[in-house]
């Protein structure tokens, strides 16, 4: 989705407006960066989290006055604001007309940003904040300190910028050519026909097309850029750019605790992965498709195979009922890509939250231009910093997709506009996670049948069983289908980030988590010089990607605890907020605190608890779950991906190819030697899976025996589907 996509808007902004930086307005460049790396290594070797903070007592000349303290923040903050806004105007112009005049523009105001990080962020280092007794202050302090990119020497500086807008104009400008001339792009063409077209060899030729143009097009970057990026984060004290990116999280258990999330999450995709594979292989037939291996990554409906929505109609459970799909009658009804997003406006304000400014809907870019322009397209939601500058850029398509996508970035500008009164140090999510969660939260209430409905966009307002399964087997082609690719995205770049993964071993390692956490495999050979991560718009655009896992999961605790603030009573996926002040007031809440507090406390407000938790989005999918393991019973089908090794090319031409040594292994031509390797790895894969399926198993067992409001329906099976797996 734009957004599964999800829209990284914020995130592209905020890491280019916090991140650049050339020194040049303090004392002497050279002196500013030996102040830099010196501290920055004192700090590295105590934690890296705590940056380049040093005590008093080692040096006198620190400022302990917190006076002088808030003097400094409100001077930061003051100039930060013309700053920032500066940057963000010549970053919108770039973005939504990409020429060579507006790139300079940008790299300008690039330096401009960095000049301004590193003079405020040094300035900050000057001070001992340990006996300061305002929280905010310190932790407006701590934030100001981290220079970010602007940390890396000047030259270098400058070539890592020109990296990111290289990788990201390659991304954004990139068109694949038929034979006959006719070329598409990424939105709409492609998307569409990824989404639409049920034809293997044409979707063939859209996936393997879009990676050959533009994943092999980024490899050459991104080494450099993996080195720049470690820098960077190197010289703001921590270990390497994938822990300065967890740090935002501020959790010291974070890996465990997400890694906690994805397991809990585990029964219900394993179910839904092997009842998808049964349904393709009815329509593409055993020699595109194998029942006991992973699925080929082209056949899913979107380019990365990240959420499946789009072949709805391909698996629908009961395609006799009522539907549930809003985007026929959008197009009946002439819908505007403006109407889209008036509609989501009209949902924010009926919960009492705030309509968007009247500026938004002159500035925002709601559609694809056709005047030639080439623009950057993936949706994206724009913070100006000046308190009334936000707006949306997103080539909108009149469909329901796009619809989820609207309330999505809405969620976005929604969040600017409840924190807009902080200093700007504090005008970010409670974490990344949250920012991201907020329109998905309202659209879950816009999807249900009952609300489209309301808005004339369904004839039947829902309520029978069978509709109620198909409405929750297209939300978990959307909600369950993301989960696994959005935590492997980063699983991938954090070990690139640490050196676990080297740049021989890119493409086959992203396959490697492809295979383990998702059950797909690449539908042909990936060959040396392929570069299949940088496909996906996050990765040249370096957003990190863990933010949407965690939206994912907290967007269904948030819906849970509004609809009970909002008095819903019956199944959890029947609820629709729309028109609760009291569900509104808590989500408004939870945005004016901003980045002021740790997460939690936004947490808390929302829903009570300072936890993230998988259970509200188990419980919201538990109807779906109990049908799923009775259908897949069934079918006798084998949960996972047991004949892991196979592949659709491995299906024709198995084993070695002729007179080179090399092998063709998942897919990948491998020397021999790396595909015994390889093996083993799979082989140990393949265990762990067996032992985390029993322990699925006994806990899906125990879900079942506790399940005393949720009636069965079709037989019961106990677990004889789960202890088949592998
Ligand atoms: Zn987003």
């Amino acid at each position: 989705m734009g957004q599964g996509w999800a829209a990284p808007g914020l995130p592209s902004l905020f890491l280019l407006l916090l991140c650049c930086g050339h020194p040049m307005l303090v004392p002497s460049q050279e002196a500013t960066h030996q102040v830099t790396t010196n501290q920055a290594t004192t700090s590295s070797q105590t934690t890296t989290r705590q940056t380049t903070q040093q005590p008093a007592t080692q040096n006198p000349s620190l400022v302990t006055d917190e006076v002088e303290a808030r003097k400094f923040v409100e001077e930061y903050d003051r100039r930060s604001q013309v700053i920032w806004n500066e940057y963000a105007e010549a970053n919108w112009n770039y973005n939504t007309n990409i020429t060579t005049e507006a790139s300079k523009i940008l790299l300008q105001k690039n330096i401009q940003m960095a000049n301004h990080t590193l003079k405020f962020g040094t300035w900050a280092r000057q001070f001992d904040m340990t006996s300061f007794q305002n929280d905010s202050i310190k932790r407006m302090m701590k934030k100001i300190q981290d220079l970010e990119r602007a940390a890396l020497p000047a030259k270098e500086l400058e070539e890592y910028n020109q990296i990111l807008l290289d990788m990201e104009t390659t991304y954004s400008v990139a068109s694949v050519c038929h034979a006959n001339g006719t070329c598409l792009q990424l939105e709409p063409d492609l998307t569409n026909l990824m989404a639409t077209s049920r034809k293997h060899e044409d979707l063939l030729w859209a996936w393997e097309s879009w990676r050959d143009k533009v994943g092999r097009a980024i490899l050459p970057f991104f080494p450099k850029y993996v080195e720049l990026a470690n820098k960077a984060a190197k010289l703001n004290g921590y270990e390497d750019a994938g822990d300065s990116w967890r740090a935002m999280y501020e959790m010291p258990t974070l890996e465990r605790d997400l890694e906690q999330l994805y397991q809990e999450l585990q029964p219900l995709y394993l179910n839904l992965h092997a009842y998808v594979r049964r349904a393709l292989h009815r329509h593409y037939g055993p020699q595109h498709i194998n029942l006991e291996g992973p699925i080929p990554a082209h056949l899913l409906g979107n380019m990365w195979a990240q959420t499946w929505s789009n072949i709805y109609d391909l698996v629908v459970p009961f395609p006799s009922a009522p539907k549930i799909d809003a985007t026929e009658a959008m197009i009946k009804q002439g819908w505007t890509p403006r109407r889209m997003f008036e509609e989501a406006d009209n949902f924010f304000t009926s919960l009492g939250l705030l309509p968007v400014p009247f500026e938004f809907w002159n500035k925002s870019m709601l559609e694809k231009p056709t005047d030639g322009r080439e623009v950057v397209c993936h949706a994206s939601a724009w913070d100006f910093y000046n308190g009334k500058d936000f707006r949306i850029k997103q080539c909108t398509t009149v469909n329901m997709e796009d619809l989820v996508v609207a309330h999505h970035e809405m969620g976005h500008i929604q969040y600017f506009m409840q924190y807009k009164d902080l200093p700007v140090t504090f005008r970010e999510g409670a974490n990344p996670g949250f920012h991201e969660a907020i329109g998905d939260v309202l659209a879950l209430s816009v999807s249900t049948p009952k609300h489209l409905h309301s808005i004339n966009l369904l004839s039947s307002e829902g309520g029978g069983y069978e509709q109620d399964i198909n409405f929750l087997m297209k939300m978990a082609l959307d909600k369950i289908a993301f989960v696994p690719f959005s935590y492997l995205v980063d699983q991938w770049r954090w070990r690139v980030f640490d050196g676990s993964i080297t740049k021989e071993n890119y493409n086959q390692e992203w396959w490697n988590l492809r295979l383990k956490y998702q059950g797909l495999c690449p539908p042909v050979a990936r060959a040396q010089g392929d570069f299949d991560p940088g496909a996906k718009f996050h990765v040249p655009s370096s957003v990190p990607y863990i933010r949407y896992f965690v939206g994912f999961v907290i967007q269904f605790q948030f819906h849970e605890a509004l609809c009970q603030a909002a008095g819903h009573k019956g199944p959890l996926h029947t609820c629709d907020i729309y028109q609760s002040k009291e569900a509104g007031k808590r989500l408004a809440d939870a945005m004016k605190l901003g980045f002021s507090k740790p997460w939690p406390e936004a947490m808390k407000l929302i829903t009570g608890q300072t936890n993230m938790s998988a259970s509200a989005m188990m419980n919201y999918f538990k109807p779906l779950l109990d049908w799923l393991l009775t259908e897949n019973g069934r079918h006798g089908e084998k949960l996972g991906w047991p004949q892991y090794n196979w592949t659709p090319n491995s299906a024709h031409s198995e084993g070695p190819v002729p007179g080179n040594g090399r092998v063709n292994f998942l897919g990948l031509d491998l020397e021999e030697q790396q595909a015994r390797v390889g093996q083993w790895v799979l082989l140990f894969l393949g265990v762990t899976l067996l032992v985390a399926t029993l322990v699925l198993t006994q806990r899906l067992f125990s879900i079942r025996r506790h399940s005393l409001h949720q009636p069965h329906h079709g037989p019961q099976f106990g677990s004889e589907v789960e202890l088949r797996h592998s």
